[in-house]
């Protein structure tokens, strides 16, 4: 592996921080960090420079087995945690990732590319919020008495499900590691997580922060690819529940997977989420209109690879060109370059993967005549990020039938077009496979409303975009996903109920 193996940040004004990469990362299993079955691994780019920094277990089958022995044998004692101690376990974990802020911010910045003013006002303290949200919750979770006759009681009780695997994407590592670590061990069961392939140091940063708070073997970390790794964790005979965040067709791989054992699944999928700027929004060039100007620009956030990027946006025709025309001069504003300076607003796209790929959405635009009114190109950075991933913030306008409309690209591209009233608006915003995020501007209140409801999506945002507190559920319509992310009613996705039906009587049954 090639240097660098550190990333440094160091603003002006604030205390800056160097993350010492280790040269090599391996499976962390049991307590401990275990090469792989395989004995191979893969080299680590970081986007910011297309240079690889540091590299990874290769994990396959035989590392996803002992991970989950592993994580059996700690279930034994684990189950019988109690609530309060879980819950200090888990504040712990967020008041050691709060001292570690900066590092951790710069970790995740270099691992996948985001800008720093994201990594360490968003990403870091939603995911410590995370782990104090569901301290809280699973503390104030109340099972459930019920007197069935004088002499008989039903008891629930709130049980773990044992060991789950967790499958997470690339494009907010450290935060979707969050999302599904904290409701899983609140709830008492013990986890085998596979990072995606393209970001994985980031976790591995955070692990050797927390791994001495953590008991041996509940949380254990297999890295590697999706076919060689994430399949065999999915389609492995003792786990309980597998969730899974990424492309929807992948969901569908893992569906099939967990039908083979009939364990419960959990899936966050893609989405292609219309942003509908209504004619009133531009009733008074007020901080309202600049607001919403602000919310058109909202798809170039984390360079667009977000599940949520509202990647469609839907302006009235009475007032598209003038609405049009500023939001356009607040993209032109969007300052793209080093993810590490934190001026930078957009950074380098996650992988080069994903570079290819939204390359090859730009040109299916063109050759389907969407006109491009910005961007369009890969975006040409100078000096040490003259390899790195970065795309110019592109606005193409055309129709919502067009590929460039209906498909997920994850990059900072939009997709624009207008609509006549109402009806218009809400059958194009409909008019997807996805049901995941979308925003509403406007300034009438029922109109808000009306579209909000009317809209197929798990989460619409009103006069707002891309805010995601803990105890608000989120999660997908239609092929964006099943079952519900953050929020309490996510414990439920990890625990199953155990009836106690007791008599107290002494008399008979009378049955025979
Ligand atoms: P992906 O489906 O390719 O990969 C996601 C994870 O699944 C990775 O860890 C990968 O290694 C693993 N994987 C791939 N194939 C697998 C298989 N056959 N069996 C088991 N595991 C497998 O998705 P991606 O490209 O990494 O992530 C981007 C996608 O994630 C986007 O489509 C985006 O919309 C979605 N996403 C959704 C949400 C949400 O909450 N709904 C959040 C973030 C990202």
């Amino acid at each position: 592996t090639s240097a660098p193996t550190s990333a440094v940040y160091a603003a002006p004004g604030t205390a800056g921080a160097r993350v010492n990469f280790q040269p090599r990362y391996d499976n962390f299993i049991g307590g401990k960090y275990v090469p792989p079955a395989s004995g191979e691994y893969f080299d680590n780019p970081s986007p910011v420079t297309g240079k690889p920094f540091t590299e990874v277990a290769r994990g396959t089958a035989p590392d996803v087995d002992a991970a989950v022995d592993a994580a059996w044998k700690a279930f034994a004692t684990w189950k019988n945690t109690s609530v309060t101690e879980r819950a200090v376990l888990l504040n712990r974990i967020a008041d050691r990732m709060e001292e570690n802020l900066e590092l951790l911010a710069v970790a995740e910045t270099w691992d996948n590319g985001k800008p720093i003013r994201e990594s360490l006002a968003a990403d870091l303290p939603l995911a410590i919020d995370h782990f104090r949200y569901f301290a809280g919750a699973i503390r104030a979770q109340e099972g459930g008495i019920s007197e069935l006759d004088h002499d008989t009681v039903a008891y629930h009780f709130h049980e773990p499900l044992g060991v789950v695997g967790q499958i997470i994407p690339w494009n907010f590592p450290l935060l979707m590691a969050t999302w599904k670590l904290a409701p899983a061990l609140a709830a008492g069961n013990c986890v085998v997580l596979k990072p995606a392939e393209q970001t994985p140091a980031s976790i591995h940063v955070w692990l050797d922060l927390v791994k001495d708070l953590i008991p041996d073997g509940v949380l254990n970390i297999v890295n590697g690819f999706g076919f060689e790794a994430g399949a065999p964790l999915a389609q492995h005979p003792r786990i309980r529940k597998i969730a899974f965040t990424g492309e929807t067709t992948t969901g569908r791989l893992i569906m099939q997977y967990a039908s083979q054992n009939l364990i419960p699944v959990t899936l966050e999928l893609g989405g292609k989420s219309p942003n509908l700027f209504f004619e009133d929004v531009a009733a008074a060039k007020d901080s309202f209109y600049d607001k919403a100007l602000e919310g058109f620009t909202m798809f170039a956030l984390n360079q667009g690879e977000v599940c949520t990027c509202p990647s469609r946006a839907l302006v009235q025709a009475s007032v598209y060109d003038a609405f049009v025309g500023d939001g356009l001069d607040r993209v032109r504003k969007i300052k793209q370059g080093n993810p590490l300076d934190p001026a930078t607003m957009i950074g380098a796209q996650a992988s080069n993967d994903q570079l290819e790929k939204i390359l090859s959405y730009m040109d299916i635009g063109r050759q389907e005549g969407a006109k491009v009114l910005l961007g369009g190109e890969r975006a040409e950075l100078g000096g040490d990020l003259a390899e790195g991933y970065y795309v110019q913030p592109t606005v193409f306008e055309g129709r919502n039938s067009m590929r460039i409309f209906q498909e997920e690209i994850f990059g900072p591209v939009l997709a624009l077009t207008s609509f006549s009233d109402f009806d218009d608006a809400i059958s194009i915003a409909n008019d997807t496979l996805y049901g995941l995020g979308a925003g509403v501007w406007a300034r009438d209140g029922a109109l808000q409303y009306r579209a909000g409801r009317a809209i197929e999506a798990g989460r619409v945002w009103t006069n707002t975009y891309h805010q995601y507190p803990a105890h608000a559920a989120f999660g997908g319509y239609k092929q964006s996903g099943v079952g519900r992310e953050n929020h309490k009613m996510m414990l439920d996705h990890y625990q199953q109920t155990k009836n106690l039906l007791v008599s107290y009587a002494e008399g008979p049954m009378g049955f025979f």
